[in-house]
């Protein structure tokens, strides 16, 4: 898609800002609670085993750079950021 100047539109979230769509594979998730740590808002952990779950598969804005860091740091590579 195209917008009115012929460059190609980004998606944008509700915010205004580019979108991020996060998928997890959690089924390799090793319960070490990083990505809690650092974006709480986004991610948590199931009491019973530690096992991540995904509060917000399209945060907004302002939680970006906290996913993307919870992303690299993740130690089995169970989160993935599409933006
Ligand atoms: S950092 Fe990775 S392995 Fe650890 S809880 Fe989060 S998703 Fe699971």
């Amino acid at each position: 898609m195209t917008g009115r100047t012929g460059r190609p539109t980004v998606p944008t979230d509700p915010h205004g800002a580019t979108a991020m769509k996060i998928t997890l594979d959690a089924d390799k998730c090793c319960a070490a609670g990083q990505c809690v740590l650092i974006a709480p808002d986004v991610f948590d952990q199931r009491d019973e085993d530690g096992v991540v779950v995904l509060l917000d598969a399209a945060p907004p804005a302002e939680q970006h750079a906290a996913v993307r860091e919870a992303a690299a740091i993740c130690p089995a590579a169970v989160i993935e950021v599409q933006e």
